[in-house]
């Protein structure tokens, strides 16, 4: 059996991509699997992540599917394991971030772990325990409107403590600048301090590799996906281009926008202003009209020989507001998401071989609806987002808060070159 080095379990489908991505960009050849597979691995890799839907789903069933998918990851031989959350660090009050990282921590027999969504190349920097996204702090960066997880504490020490029985603790940027034997040191006084969990901040991507170091050796780690770029060097990996080479893309080109977060309303008006073609989903007219389903797909049929069409149930704040208190947060999402994965399953067989999905859980339900089980990783579009391909289709899954408003249409202008 090829045994794995690193074994991921990552908490949404864009959020495992993103993850599988900065693997890839630094030598680790990566599988990403959708949900716990049944069988052994069959692939020659170095890292596995298994993609779970369980960032917004109870508590304990979060903790039970993670430890479910370390078990498969322990039995294919993995030597540290990765848990992956967003780098807004989206949870809701009842967690799920503390709850998985506990049961993790017990099925591990570890006393000690850390947790930073730090990713700065995606503009996510954290500060004295504070997350910034780009300029602003987290409860200011649009976040706090989040229709699942409303994020409105920027400070992580205080959301995790909220979540988690183990005591947290801070490793702040100047421990970090000292570096690794720093970092070890500052790890042994909290572990004596009772401390369980160490937010981790980090500024520069010289910081996460600094970080890399002091964690060999370390059974868990929890973290967004930043901190992967300072791990594969610790098995004496380094980076290989030809890990990320995908076969030649086909078919028609469209776009499923589920995300309301303010970069993706930003990326559906860029599309829109373009003049391309594209699709409004109204939540309320669903629940009336089912058959929106099928207008929207009769309507593609007539605009994807013509270039990438898009699809989108994208929505400002306001707007999101109204329909949440109509339908309730949960009901309204697994509305519109049963609707973009019956959508996406009508566009491929439409003919559409280049889909991109703008939103976590939204790429969680058209994942699965389009029964991919392993995608394979190719190259990033932008940071934490690559080409993938599944199924004789390339997918891009582009978690709400990434990439530039042009991403729609650089995406496809990045296979075509
Ligand atoms: P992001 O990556 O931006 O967080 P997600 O797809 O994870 O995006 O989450 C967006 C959630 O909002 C999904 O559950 C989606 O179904 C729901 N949603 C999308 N559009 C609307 C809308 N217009 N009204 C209500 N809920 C919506």
């Amino acid at each position: 059996m090829n045994k794995i080095l690193l074994g991921c379990i990552a908490d949404d489908f864009t959020g495992a991509t993103d993850l599988a991505n900065n693997l890839v960009r630094s030598g680790m050849r990566v599988v990403q699997t959708v949900g716990v597979p049944n069988e052994p691995l069959d692939a020659q890799v170095d890292a596995v992540v298994v993609s779970l839907k369980s960032r917004t789903i109870d508590p304990h069933e979060a903790a039970r599917q993670s430890v479910r998918a370390l078990d498969w990851l322990k039995a294919q031989g993995a030597q540290q394991f990765y848990f992956k959350y967003c780098s807004t660090f989206d949870s809701t009050a009842k967690g799920n971030i503390g709850p998985v990282t506990d049961a993790l921590m017990d099925a591990l027999a570890t006393d000690f772990t850390i947790a930073t969504p730090a990713f700065p190349d995606a503009g996510r920097t954290v500060f004295k325990g504070y997350l910034f996204v780009g300029d602003v702090l987290l409860h200011e960066s649009g976040m706090q409107d989040h229709p699942l997880t409303p994020m409105k504490d920027p400070n992580l020490v205080r959301v995790l403590q909220a979540q988690t029985r183990h005591r947290v603790g801070l490793i702040d940027y100047k421990v970090i600048a000292q570096g690794e034997d720093a970092i070890r040191a500052r790890i042994s006084v909290l572990k004596k301090e009772g401390v369980g969990i160490a937010i981790v901040d980090a500024l520069s991507n010289d910081d996460l590799y600094c970080l890399g170091k002091a964690l060999a050796g370390m059974p868990l780690v929890t973290a967004g996906s930043g901190v992967a770029i300072g791990l594969p060097a610790n098995f004496g990996l380094a980076p290989n281009p030809s890990a990320c080479a995908l076969p030649a893309a086909r078919g028609l080109q469209a776009v499923i926008s589920g995300s309301c977060s303010r970069a993706t309303n930003a990326q559906v008006a860029d599309f829109i202003a373009r003049g391309q073609p594209a699709f409004v989903l109204d939540p309320l007219e669903l629940l009336n009209n089912p058959g929106q389903i099928s207008l929207a797909l009769t309507w593609a049929a007539q605009h994807l020989q013509g270039g990438p069409v898009l699809i989108y149930s994208t929505a400002q704040p306001e707007a999101l507001k109204v329909v949440q208190e109509k339908l309730g947060v949960q009901q309204a999402g697994e509305l519109v998401e049963n609707a973009l994965a019956n959508i996406a399953k009508g566009l491929i067989e439409l003919g559409v071989g280049q889909l991109v999905v703008a939103g976590g859980e939204t790429s969680g339900a058209v994942v699965q609806a389009l029964g991919m089980n392993q995608l394979q990783i190719g190259d990033q579009i932008d940071p934490g987002v690559p080409w993938c391909a599944a199924n004789g289709i390339h997918i891009t899954l582009k978690s709400g808060n990434f990439g530039t408003p042009d991403f729609f249409t650089k995406a496809f202008d990045r296979l075509a070159n």
